[in-house]
Protein backbone atom coordinates (compact mmCIF):
# COMPACT_ATOMS: atom_id res chain seq x y z
CA UNK A 1 0.00 0.00 0.00
CA UNK A 2 1.14 3.10 -0.96
CA UNK A 3 1.30 6.86 1.73
CA UNK A 4 1.13 10.16 0.67
CA UNK A 5 2.72 12.35 3.63
CA UNK A 6 1.85 16.12 2.74
CA UNK A 7 3.23 19.06 4.99
CA UNK A 8 1.64 22.09 3.42
CA UNK A 9 3.44 25.63 5.37
CA UNK A 10 2.54 29.13 4.00
CA UNK A 11 4.26 29.35 1.21
CA UNK A 12 5.29 25.32 0.70
CA UNK A 13 4.03 21.60 0.14
CA UNK A 14 6.33 19.18 1.14
CA UNK A 15 5.37 15.75 0.01
CA UNK A 16 6.82 11.84 0.99
CA UNK A 17 5.35 9.06 -0.52
CA UNK A 18 5.86 6.09 1.21
CA UNK A 19 5.14 1.79 -0.07
CA UNK A 20 4.23 0.76 3.48
CA UNK A 21 3.52 -2.84 4.53
CA UNK A 22 3.46 -5.13 7.66
CA UNK A 23 7.46 -5.68 7.43
CA UNK A 24 8.53 -2.66 5.20
CA UNK A 25 8.40 1.24 5.40
CA UNK A 26 10.18 2.44 2.59
CA UNK A 27 10.18 5.97 1.02
CA UNK A 28 9.81 5.93 -2.60
CA UNK A 29 9.12 9.77 -3.52
CA UNK A 30 10.03 13.26 -2.52
CA UNK A 31 9.85 16.40 -3.10
CA UNK A 32 9.34 20.11 -1.71
CA UNK A 33 7.61 23.32 -3.70
CA UNK A 34 8.58 26.20 -2.69
CA UNK A 35 7.81 29.97 -2.20
CA UNK A 36 4.28 29.36 -3.84
CA UNK A 37 2.94 33.25 -4.11
CA UNK A 38 5.83 34.54 -5.39
CA UNK A 39 7.36 34.89 -9.02
CA UNK A 40 9.69 32.34 -8.85
CA UNK A 41 8.22 29.08 -7.69
CA UNK A 42 11.27 26.54 -7.21
CA UNK A 43 10.02 22.50 -7.53
CA UNK A 44 12.56 20.34 -6.34
CA UNK A 45 12.02 16.43 -6.08
CA UNK A 46 13.35 13.10 -6.43
CA UNK A 47 11.83 9.74 -6.89
CA UNK A 48 13.69 6.67 -5.88
CA UNK A 49 16.16 5.26 -8.75
CA UNK A 50 16.17 8.60 -10.58
CA UNK A 51 18.39 11.72 -10.92
CA UNK A 52 17.04 14.51 -8.76
CA UNK A 53 15.18 17.50 -10.54
CA UNK A 54 14.99 20.87 -9.80
CA UNK A 55 12.89 23.62 -11.66
CA UNK A 56 11.07 26.89 -11.56
CA UNK A 57 7.33 26.21 -12.45
CA UNK A 58 4.59 28.32 -12.95
CA UNK A 59 2.29 27.56 -9.74
CA UNK A 60 -0.26 29.91 -7.83
CA UNK A 61 -1.29 28.13 -5.06
CA UNK A 62 -1.41 25.71 -2.73
CA UNK A 63 -4.00 23.44 -5.52
CA UNK A 64 -2.24 23.92 -8.23
CA UNK A 65 1.00 22.73 -6.37
CA UNK A 66 -0.71 19.61 -5.39
CA UNK A 67 -2.06 18.96 -8.79
CA UNK A 68 1.91 19.34 -10.10
CA UNK A 69 3.34 16.56 -7.63
CA UNK A 70 0.23 14.34 -8.70
CA UNK A 71 1.11 14.58 -12.17
CA UNK A 72 4.51 14.05 -11.63
CA UNK A 73 3.71 10.82 -9.50
CA UNK A 74 1.70 9.63 -12.13
CA UNK A 75 4.13 10.13 -14.77
CA UNK A 76 4.02 7.70 -18.01
CA UNK A 77 7.50 7.69 -17.90
CA UNK A 78 9.70 9.16 -14.60
CA UNK A 79 6.63 8.27 -11.92
CA UNK A 80 5.74 6.00 -9.27
CA UNK A 81 2.17 5.01 -9.67
CA UNK A 82 -0.01 4.39 -12.52
CA UNK A 83 -3.53 5.11 -10.76
CA UNK A 84 -4.15 8.15 -8.27
CA UNK A 85 -6.38 4.79 -6.72
CA UNK A 86 -2.64 3.23 -5.69
CA UNK A 87 -2.96 5.80 -2.68
CA UNK A 88 -4.72 4.19 0.03
CA UNK A 89 -4.37 7.49 2.21
CA UNK A 90 -3.07 10.80 2.25
CA UNK A 91 -1.80 11.95 5.75
CA UNK A 92 -1.33 15.65 6.15
CA UNK A 93 0.36 17.37 8.98
CA UNK A 94 -1.41 19.45 11.21
CA UNK A 95 0.75 22.83 13.42
CA UNK A 96 -2.09 23.13 15.82
CA UNK A 97 -4.99 20.83 16.41
CA UNK A 98 -5.99 23.70 19.69
CA UNK A 99 -8.56 22.17 21.72
CA UNK A 100 -10.59 20.81 19.21
CA UNK A 101 -8.53 17.68 18.73
CA UNK A 102 -6.70 14.53 20.98
CA UNK A 103 -6.18 12.21 18.20
CA UNK A 104 -5.45 12.06 14.65
CA UNK A 105 -8.51 12.01 12.57
CA UNK A 106 -9.91 11.25 9.40
CA UNK A 107 -11.38 13.95 7.37
CA UNK A 108 -14.89 14.71 7.48
CA UNK A 109 -17.00 17.89 7.24
CA UNK A 110 -17.13 17.94 10.60
CA UNK A 111 -13.44 17.80 11.44
CA UNK A 112 -12.81 20.53 8.57
CA UNK A 113 -15.75 22.58 10.98
CA UNK A 114 -13.37 22.03 13.62
CA UNK A 115 -9.98 22.96 11.67
CA UNK A 116 -11.39 26.37 10.49
CA UNK A 117 -12.00 27.29 14.38
CA UNK A 118 -8.37 26.53 14.82
CA UNK A 119 -7.47 28.69 12.84
CA UNK A 120 -7.46 32.15 15.10
CA UNK A 121 -4.73 30.47 17.28
CA UNK A 122 -2.28 29.45 13.94
CA UNK A 123 -3.47 31.53 11.42
CA UNK A 124 -0.92 30.82 9.05
CA UNK A 125 -0.44 27.52 9.06
CA UNK A 126 -3.85 26.08 9.73
CA UNK A 127 -4.70 27.76 6.28
CA UNK A 128 -2.40 26.24 4.94
CA UNK A 129 -2.78 22.88 6.19
CA UNK A 130 -6.60 23.68 5.36
CA UNK A 131 -5.80 24.41 1.58
CA UNK A 132 -3.52 21.32 1.07
CA UNK A 133 -7.09 19.26 1.93
CA UNK A 134 -9.21 21.10 0.06
CA UNK A 135 -6.41 20.51 -3.11
CA UNK A 136 -6.58 16.36 -2.38
CA UNK A 137 -10.22 16.48 -2.48
CA UNK A 138 -10.06 18.04 -5.79
CA UNK A 139 -7.16 16.25 -7.18
CA UNK A 140 -7.55 12.78 -5.70
CA UNK A 141 -11.28 12.17 -5.49
CA UNK A 142 -12.43 9.46 -3.00
CA UNK A 143 -8.83 9.36 -1.57
CA UNK A 144 -9.28 9.28 2.43
CA UNK A 145 -7.27 12.14 4.25
CA UNK A 146 -6.23 12.03 7.95
CA UNK A 147 -5.25 14.64 10.33
CA UNK A 148 -1.73 14.62 12.27
CA UNK A 149 -1.17 16.86 14.58
CA UNK A 150 2.16 18.71 16.19
CA UNK A 151 0.15 19.38 19.40
CA UNK A 152 -1.96 16.05 20.16
CA UNK A 153 1.59 14.10 21.68
CA UNK A 154 1.30 16.98 24.21
CA UNK A 155 -2.17 16.50 25.23
CA UNK A 156 -1.27 14.35 28.69
CA UNK A 157 0.33 17.98 29.90
CA UNK A 158 -1.34 18.50 32.77
CA UNK A 159 -3.36 21.96 33.84
CA UNK A 160 -1.11 23.18 36.26
CA UNK A 161 1.68 22.85 33.81
CA UNK A 162 0.12 23.99 30.76
CA UNK A 163 -1.90 26.72 32.45
CA UNK A 164 -0.78 30.08 32.29
CA UNK A 165 -1.07 32.40 35.54
CA UNK A 166 -3.62 34.88 33.80
CA UNK A 167 -6.94 35.90 34.67
CA UNK A 168 -9.08 31.91 34.37
CA UNK A 169 -11.39 33.74 31.66
CA UNK A 170 -8.67 33.99 29.10
CA UNK A 171 -8.31 30.31 29.21
CA UNK A 172 -11.96 29.77 29.23
CA UNK A 173 -13.18 32.25 26.53
CA UNK A 174 -10.17 32.52 24.68
CA UNK A 175 -8.39 29.46 24.53
CA UNK A 176 -5.31 30.34 25.88
CA UNK A 177 -3.03 28.07 27.40
CA UNK A 178 0.13 26.03 26.02
CA UNK A 179 -0.29 23.87 23.70
CA UNK A 180 2.78 22.41 22.35
CA UNK A 181 4.87 22.11 19.02
CA UNK A 182 7.36 19.86 17.21
CA UNK A 183 4.98 16.88 18.88
CA UNK A 184 5.07 14.58 15.84
CA UNK A 185 9.19 14.79 16.14
CA UNK A 186 9.45 14.15 19.81
CA UNK A 187 6.87 10.68 19.81
CA UNK A 188 8.85 9.51 16.73
CA UNK A 189 12.23 10.16 18.89
CA UNK A 190 10.56 8.53 21.93
CA UNK A 191 9.43 5.91 19.89
CA UNK A 192 12.83 4.76 18.31
CA UNK A 193 14.41 5.52 21.89
CA UNK A 194 12.20 2.75 23.89
CA UNK A 195 13.13 0.53 20.92
CA UNK A 196 17.06 1.51 21.18
CA UNK A 197 16.65 0.83 24.82
CA UNK A 198 14.10 -2.16 24.36
CA UNK A 199 12.06 -1.60 27.14
CA UNK A 200 8.53 -0.50 26.95
CA UNK A 201 8.28 3.32 26.70
CA UNK A 202 6.02 3.33 29.84
CA UNK A 203 8.65 2.50 31.76
CA UNK A 204 11.09 5.11 30.45
CA UNK A 205 11.88 9.05 31.73
CA UNK A 206 13.14 10.79 28.48
CA UNK A 207 13.91 14.13 27.81
CA UNK A 208 14.00 14.74 24.06
CA UNK A 209 15.67 18.22 22.40
CA UNK A 210 14.50 18.55 18.75
CA UNK A 211 17.31 21.69 17.82
CA UNK A 212 16.22 22.79 14.45
CA UNK A 213 15.73 26.15 13.34
CA UNK A 214 12.43 26.23 15.83
CA UNK A 215 13.97 24.15 18.72
CA UNK A 216 11.81 22.75 21.84
CA UNK A 217 12.69 20.36 24.86
CA UNK A 218 10.00 17.69 26.19
CA UNK A 219 9.91 15.91 29.05
CA UNK A 220 8.04 12.81 28.80
CA UNK A 221 7.40 10.74 31.65
CA UNK A 222 6.77 7.11 31.45
CA UNK A 223 5.28 7.79 27.73
CA UNK A 224 3.68 11.21 28.70
CA UNK A 225 4.43 14.47 28.20
CA UNK A 226 4.39 15.88 31.20
CA UNK A 227 5.81 19.32 29.86
CA UNK A 228 7.38 21.13 26.80
CA UNK A 229 9.18 23.76 26.24
CA UNK A 230 6.82 25.59 23.68
CA UNK A 231 3.65 27.14 24.62
CA UNK A 232 0.38 29.00 23.30
CA UNK A 233 2.83 29.54 19.97
CA UNK A 234 6.23 28.24 18.54
CA UNK A 235 7.54 31.20 20.03
CA UNK A 236 8.21 30.27 23.97
CA UNK A 237 10.94 28.63 25.03
CA UNK A 238 14.53 28.53 24.06
CA UNK A 239 16.35 30.25 21.84
CA UNK A 240 15.94 29.69 18.22
CA UNK A 241 17.02 30.66 14.72
CA UNK A 242 15.17 33.72 14.79
CA UNK A 243 12.32 33.60 17.82
CA UNK A 244 12.99 35.17 21.20
CA UNK A 245 11.93 32.13 23.06
CA UNK A 246 11.23 33.07 26.79
CA UNK A 247 11.32 36.83 27.96
CA UNK A 248 9.84 38.75 30.31
CA UNK A 249 6.30 39.79 28.89
CA UNK A 250 6.46 43.74 30.45
CA UNK A 251 9.02 43.85 27.15
CA UNK A 252 6.26 43.93 24.80
CA UNK A 253 4.20 46.37 26.88
CA UNK A 254 7.58 48.38 27.17
CA UNK A 255 8.01 48.16 23.27
CA UNK A 256 4.33 48.89 22.72
CA UNK A 257 4.15 52.54 25.21
CA UNK A 258 7.27 53.79 23.71
CA UNK A 259 7.11 53.29 19.55
CA UNK A 260 4.08 54.18 17.94
CA UNK A 261 5.24 51.98 15.15
CA UNK A 262 4.78 48.82 16.90
CA UNK A 263 1.08 50.20 18.09
CA UNK A 264 -0.34 50.71 14.68
CA UNK A 265 1.42 47.84 13.04
CA UNK A 266 1.16 44.67 15.47
CA UNK A 267 3.06 42.67 12.52
CA UNK A 268 5.97 44.73 13.00
CA UNK A 269 6.14 43.02 16.17
CA UNK A 270 5.37 40.24 15.77
CA UNK A 271 8.53 39.93 12.86
CA UNK A 272 10.61 41.49 15.53
CA UNK A 273 9.27 38.51 18.02
CA UNK A 274 9.58 35.63 15.34
CA UNK A 275 11.75 36.19 12.47
CA UNK A 276 14.14 39.15 13.98
CA UNK A 277 15.19 37.61 17.32
CA UNK A 278 17.11 34.71 18.43
CA UNK A 279 20.56 33.78 16.65
CA UNK A 280 19.87 36.39 14.25
CA UNK A 281 19.26 38.97 16.58
CA UNK A 282 21.83 38.52 18.63
CA UNK A 283 24.78 38.10 16.44
CA UNK A 284 23.19 40.16 13.56
CA UNK A 285 24.59 37.87 10.72
CA UNK A 286 22.20 34.82 10.56
CA UNK A 287 19.87 32.51 12.12
CA UNK A 288 21.97 29.22 10.82
CA UNK A 289 23.73 27.07 13.09
CA UNK A 290 26.59 26.67 10.91
CA UNK A 291 27.12 30.62 10.06
CA UNK A 292 27.20 31.33 13.56
CA UNK A 293 29.97 28.19 14.21
CA UNK A 294 31.58 30.31 11.15
CA UNK A 295 31.89 33.17 13.00
CA UNK A 296 32.71 32.11 15.84
CA UNK A 297 36.03 31.06 14.19
CA UNK A 298 36.63 34.31 13.11
CA UNK A 299 35.89 35.58 16.42
CA UNK A 300 32.86 37.62 16.02
CA UNK A 301 31.59 38.33 19.33
CA UNK A 302 27.94 38.83 19.04
CA UNK A 303 28.26 35.52 17.25
CA UNK A 304 30.04 34.00 20.53
CA UNK A 305 27.17 35.52 22.65
CA UNK A 306 24.30 33.91 20.38
CA UNK A 307 26.03 30.60 20.58
CA UNK A 308 26.84 30.54 24.91
CA UNK A 309 22.54 32.10 25.14
CA UNK A 310 21.34 29.95 23.07
CA UNK A 311 23.51 26.24 24.62
CA UNK A 312 22.66 27.90 28.21
CA UNK A 313 18.75 28.39 28.06
CA UNK A 314 18.62 24.27 26.77
CA UNK A 315 20.82 23.68 29.69
CA UNK A 316 18.58 25.08 31.71
CA UNK A 317 15.34 23.66 30.40
CA UNK A 318 17.25 20.34 30.38
CA UNK A 319 18.25 20.58 34.49
CA UNK A 320 14.45 21.90 35.19
CA UNK A 321 13.07 18.25 33.39
CA UNK A 322 15.18 16.06 35.08
CA UNK A 323 13.70 17.86 38.16
CA UNK A 324 10.40 17.48 37.18
CA UNK A 325 11.00 13.82 35.72
CA UNK A 326 12.70 13.03 39.44
CA UNK A 327 15.49 11.78 37.35
CA UNK A 328 15.52 10.11 33.47
CA UNK A 329 16.94 7.19 31.61
CA UNK A 330 18.10 8.66 28.30
CA UNK A 331 18.33 12.40 27.12
CA UNK A 332 17.93 12.17 23.30
CA UNK A 333 18.81 14.69 20.49
CA UNK A 334 17.65 15.34 17.31
CA UNK A 335 16.30 18.18 14.68
CA UNK A 336 19.17 19.18 12.25
CA UNK A 337 21.29 20.93 15.08
CA UNK A 338 20.60 18.03 16.87
CA UNK A 339 21.87 15.68 14.63
CA UNK A 340 24.71 17.25 13.13
CA UNK A 341 26.35 18.99 15.56
CA UNK A 342 28.44 17.16 17.96
CA UNK A 343 29.89 20.53 19.28
CA UNK A 344 26.79 21.53 20.53
CA UNK A 345 25.41 18.28 22.30
CA UNK A 346 29.07 17.91 23.81
CA UNK A 347 28.65 21.74 25.06
CA UNK A 348 25.38 20.90 26.21
CA UNK A 349 26.25 18.29 28.68
CA UNK A 350 29.45 19.42 30.08
CA UNK A 351 29.12 20.08 33.41
CA UNK A 352 25.93 18.44 33.98
CA UNK A 353 27.95 15.00 35.74
CA UNK A 354 25.95 15.99 38.95
CA UNK A 355 23.00 14.64 37.08
CA UNK A 356 24.40 11.44 35.78
CA UNK A 357 25.04 13.17 32.27
CA UNK A 358 27.84 12.18 30.54
CA UNK A 359 28.64 12.04 26.73
CA UNK A 360 31.42 9.71 25.32
CA UNK A 361 33.27 11.96 23.16
CA UNK A 362 34.23 9.73 20.28
CA UNK A 363 31.44 8.01 20.44
CA UNK A 364 29.72 11.60 19.81
CA UNK A 365 31.79 12.85 17.19
CA UNK A 366 31.65 9.91 14.99
CA UNK A 367 27.93 9.75 14.97
CA UNK A 368 26.97 8.86 11.22
CA UNK A 369 23.56 9.83 10.73
CA UNK A 370 22.40 6.38 12.01
CA UNK A 371 20.57 6.46 15.46
CA UNK A 372 22.96 5.24 18.37
CA UNK A 373 23.75 5.97 21.98
CA UNK A 374 26.21 8.33 22.58
CA UNK A 375 27.39 7.79 26.62
CA UNK A 376 29.62 5.98 28.07
CA UNK A 377 28.64 2.01 28.12
CA UNK A 378 27.92 1.94 32.22
CA UNK A 379 26.32 5.50 32.78
CA UNK A 380 23.14 5.89 34.22
CA UNK A 381 21.72 8.24 31.96
CA UNK A 382 21.72 7.71 28.79
CA UNK A 383 22.62 9.80 26.07
CA UNK A 384 20.91 9.49 22.20
CA UNK A 385 21.01 10.52 19.11
CA UNK A 386 18.09 9.98 16.66
CA UNK A 387 17.14 10.90 13.68
CA UNK A 388 13.89 12.29 13.44
CA UNK A 389 11.53 10.96 10.95
CA UNK A 390 8.34 13.27 11.10
CA UNK A 391 7.07 11.79 8.07
CA UNK A 392 7.47 8.27 8.88
CA UNK A 393 5.25 8.88 11.72
CA UNK A 394 2.49 10.70 10.10
CA UNK A 395 2.71 7.96 7.55
CA UNK A 396 2.35 5.17 9.86
CA UNK A 397 -0.34 7.35 12.34
CA UNK A 398 -2.43 7.62 8.91
CA UNK A 399 -2.49 3.91 7.78
CA UNK A 400 -3.95 3.30 11.46
CA UNK A 401 -6.48 5.40 11.05
CA UNK A 402 -7.95 3.89 7.94
CA UNK A 403 -7.19 0.14 8.98
CA UNK A 404 -8.93 0.82 12.32
CA UNK A 405 -12.28 3.37 11.16
P1 LIG B 1 13.75 23.28 10.71
O1 LIG B 1 13.39 23.69 12.11
O2 LIG B 1 13.59 24.37 9.71
O3 LIG B 1 13.18 21.93 10.30
P2 LIG B 1 16.27 21.83 10.74
O4 LIG B 1 15.86 20.79 11.71
O5 LIG B 1 16.50 21.42 9.33
O6 LIG B 1 15.34 23.10 10.77
O7 LIG B 1 17.63 22.49 11.30
C1 LIG B 1 18.22 23.57 10.69
C2 LIG B 1 19.41 23.98 11.55
O8 LIG B 1 20.35 22.88 11.59
C3 LIG B 1 20.15 25.18 10.99
O9 LIG B 1 20.44 26.10 12.03
C4 LIG B 1 21.43 24.56 10.47
O10 LIG B 1 22.51 25.45 10.53
C5 LIG B 1 21.63 23.44 11.47
N1 LIG B 1 22.62 22.49 10.98
C6 LIG B 1 22.55 21.65 9.91
N2 LIG B 1 23.71 20.97 9.76
C7 LIG B 1 24.54 21.40 10.75
C8 LIG B 1 25.88 21.10 11.14
N3 LIG B 1 26.60 20.22 10.48
N4 LIG B 1 26.40 21.73 12.21
C9 LIG B 1 25.67 22.64 12.90
N5 LIG B 1 24.39 22.97 12.59
C10 LIG B 1 23.85 22.37 11.54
Amino acid sequence: MKVLVLNCGSSSVKYTLFKMNDKDEKKIAWGIIERIGLEDVYYKRQIINCIEKKETVNIKNHTEAVELLIKDLLHKKKGIISNINEIFVVGHRVVNGGNKFSKSVLVTKNVKKNLKDCFSIAPLHNFANYMGILAVEKILPGIPSVLVFDTVFHKTIPDYAYMYALPYELYKKDHIRKYGFHGISHNYVSQKAAEMFDKPLNKLNLITAHLGNGSSITAIKKGKVLDTSMGFTPLQGLVMGTRCGDIDPAVIIYLLDKYSQYRNNITLLNDLLNKKSGLLGISGISCDMRDIMQAIKNKNTKAILAFKMFIYSIKKYICAYYGILNGIDGLIFTGGIGENSANVRELICKNLDSLNIKINSKSNKNYSGVAKFVSPKNSIVKLLVIPTNEELLIARESKNVIVSN
